[in-house]
């Protein structure tokens, strides 16, 4: 029997209930399910997919398996590909092991004082001569190579350009150098490497490890001359050739070599339900591939576990996106929303990067990018969403975390630079709005750091009640920002604002 109290408080039970199943009639969102979550982390992040290092096996099995998904929930193909799959092109470079370079009694030996960096291998026999900086432009009248016969011969020339000697000029100008003496019919350029002690073990661990590019379009880089860096102060030879006597040196080495990987970026599109703004377009994106198995993978590993599973990083942020795929194309919002899952993302933002050069709906009519990614998480009671503040969209962000009991706090690493070391950079780059949206975390300490790039990133370490409530969060925020009333724009001042007016047209 109830009492009078115990009635009243059953009315308000009934209506809470009400309210309850109301909203999850609502909004599909509202009823993913922890049992859903965990199956898509558990496969992303199996052992089956070694660590799905870009180019792989297990890459592409993780390609198949999210467009089998969206194909089941119903997201479109992109009509112009008629194909979930966006192929990238990409270059493994193997760098040179072997070098060196012999002048007088000295010899040079690669990643100890010398650093081939590109080359065909061989051996090359000839005088080398010093070019300045080896720079031509006649805007500012210079001209290193004036009066200089290098035909046949090794140019040895300064580090970066005649006004700017920093890591990025010299990086930037390495193919421009290396035209430049091949214009002249040089056949080897090498840098005296003015930039340190310290810096010479970090560019050439770096260096000396294979690294991925998208692949070029621009004529093969094979026939140009070789290249590489000598460290100055070792010896006299900098000095003895900047004198301009005649040094033989023998420069040997093997070839540096580029391999073409395929890997693919994972579309599909959700066709907005308002014919006034199904034009309009919301990309949700997410990084699918990570590191791989053993030394791929960059940390510590045993025989017993050698695989990167990057239950984290990023099968995390590619649930919430399948479950994002999944809820708004049972019950479309007003805008299109584009379905983007990238490859590459661990080699330098590559998948990414090559849609944002490639769009296969146009980026003006992009109004938004919502990327999910992250280290890790020590915060289960909030998101922690990188670009807070910067594109008009903070209450909603808020308000589709806390219908979940979710805050929402800002960068807690601002040195870290992440806004610009995720995916959504490729976007705001161009222009378009982009944030990242990550798991709960308030510092870069020792509970991030045990799983972030390790083995022990494995899905039996995740919490699947918080995967679950962050997936709801995700896909309802997408949402509400696909429903958004007025298109979101950068912040007054910011980075981005003025990519953003070139690429809209705004005055
Ligand atoms: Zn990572």
């Amino acid at each position: 029997m109830l009492t009078v109290r115990n009635l009243i408080s059953f009315n308000i039970l009934i209506l809470f209930s009400w309210n309850f199943a109301h909203a999850q009639m609502q909004f599909p969102e509202f009823t993913i399910s922890k049992t859903e979550v965990e199956g898509h982390l558990r496969f992303l992040a199996s052992d089956a997919l070694q660590g799905r290092n870009t180019g792989s096996e297990g890459n592409r099995i993780a390609a198949a398996y999210i467009a089998a998904q969206l194909e089941a929930y119903g997201v479109q193909k992109p009509a112009a590909t008629n194909s979930y799959f966006q192929p990238v092109d990409l270059e493994q470079i193997q760098p040179i092991t072997q070098a060196t370079l012999t002048w007088n009694k000295n010899t040079f030996k690669q990643k100890e004082t010398l650093m081939m960096l590109r080359g065909k291998g061989g051996i090359l026999n000839a005088n080398a001569v010093f070019a300045g900086h080896g720079w031509v432009d006649e805007a500012q009248g210079i001209n290193d190579y004036a009066g200089l016969d290098v035909k046949g011969k090794i140019v040895i020339t300064n580090i970066g350009l005649p006004n700017d000697r920093s890591p990025q000029a010299t990086f930037q100008a390495i193919t421009k150098k290396r035209e430049l003496a091949k214009a002249q019919g040089a056949i080897a350029v090498v840098e005296l490497f003015q930039l340190g002690k310290n810096f010479w073990t970090l560019a050439t661990n770096y260096f000396g490890n294979p690294s991925m590019e998208l692949a070029s379009t621009e004529d093969a880089p094979k026939d140009l001359p070789a290249y590489g860096w000598i460290l100055e102060g070792d010896s006299k030879f900098s000095e003895e050739v900047k004198k301009g006597k005649k040094n033989k040196v023998v420069l040997t080495s093997n070839a540096s070599s580029l391999e073409k990987i395929k890997s693919d970026n994972v579309i599909g599109v959700i066709y907005g339900s308002n014919p006034a703004l199904r034009e309009e377009y919301v990309v949700l994106s997410a990084h699918y591939d990570h590191v791989g198995v053993g030394k791929q993978g960059g940390g510590a590993y045993t025989e017993q576990d050698s695989i990167f599973n990057g239950a984290r990083d990023n099968a995390f942020g590619t649930t919430a996106l399948l479950t994002a795929a999944k809820a708004l194309a049972a019950a479309p919002p007003e805008r299109s929303v584009i379905i983007l899952a990238v490859t590459g993302e661990e080699k330098g933002l590559l998948g990414s990067r090559y849609y944002a050069n490639h769009p296969i709906f146009p980026l003006e009519k992009t109004i938004y990018n919502f990327n999910t990614d992250g280290a890790g998480y020590n915060a289960m009671d909030k998101v922690t969403i990188f670009g807070l503040g910067r594109t008009g969209t903070d209450s909603l962000l808020v308000k589709g975390a806390a219908e979940f009991g979710l805050a929402v706090n800002d960068d807690p690493a601002p040195e870290q630079g992440l806004f610009d070391r995720s995916d959504n950079v490729s976007f705001a780059a161009k222009g378009v709005p982009a944030i990242t949206y990550s798991p709960g975390f308030t510092a870069f300490d020792e509970s991030i750091m045990k799983y972030y790039h390790q083995v022990t990133d494995n899905p039996d370490t995740i919490d699947f009640d918080y995967l679950t409530l962050y997936a709801k969060a995700f896909s309802y925020t997408a949402r509400l920002l696909a429903n958004i009333p007025t298109r979101p724009f950068w912040v007054t001042g910011d980075k981005y604002e003025a990519a953003g007016k070139q690429l809209y047209s705004i005055e």
